[in-house]
Formats: structure tokens, sequence, C-alpha cells
């Protein structure tokens, strides 16, 4: 297969993206087998894992991980990454883990 000079573009900005992206999964600690297909996950998750906002830019996909082990959990939306940042904050002492990702991954 012979690509054009835009298509080859495309091809290179895709995988500069790819990379900075996969990048950032790292600098975030997060912890998964396999990035590449992790990244996959991540462009095709259509709407959050919790309340199933659909996204409209991929500024809205935020990574949920265990803030513990790190390991990846779900994708959601920046609305409720917040919500868990700030729950997980506030009950921490009090609490067990807060957890409504494994209630949705259990159902
Ligand atoms: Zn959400």
């Amino acid at each position: 297969m012979v690509l054009s000079a835009e298509e080859t573009k495309m091809v290179l900005s895709a995988e500069e993206k790819k990379k900075r992206i996969i990048s950032d999964f790292k600098s975030y600690g997060l912890v998964h087998p396999d990035l590449d297909a992790l990244y996959e996950t991540y462009l095709q998750t259509e709407c959050c894992a919790v309340c199933k906002k659909v996204f409209e830019t991929s500024y809205e996909r935020c990574i949920d991980r265990d803030h513990e082990t790190g390991l990846f959990r779900q994708v959601i939306c920046r609305s409720c990454a917040r919500n868990f940042v700030m729950r997980t904050y506030h009950s921490a002492k009090s609490s067990p883990k807060p957890d409504v990702c494994f209630q949705y991954i259990s159902k």
C-alpha cells in the first residue's frame, strides 16, 4: 500500500498523538499490562462508564485508576473524575475506599 503525502502526515500525527497520550498515561502512574491496547480502549470509549454522558471531545475523557495500585479501571468523564477525587479525599479517613467503579464493573 502506498500512502499519499497527506495520508502519511495523518498517520504520523496519529502516531505522535498516541505516543503523547501513552506517555501521559505513564506520567499519571497508570499501571496496565498493555498500554497500546489501553490507548485503543481509551479512543473507542464513547461515553462515561459512570454517568453515560457521551464524550463530545477527547478532552472530556479521563482515565480512572486505582489510586493505590495505579491499575486502570475505566474511562470516565471529567466531572465524574472530579467527583471521585473529591469523594476519595473526603472519606479516605472515615470509611473504606469508596468504589462506585467496582459496582459498575461487577454489574
Ligand atoms: Zn461521567
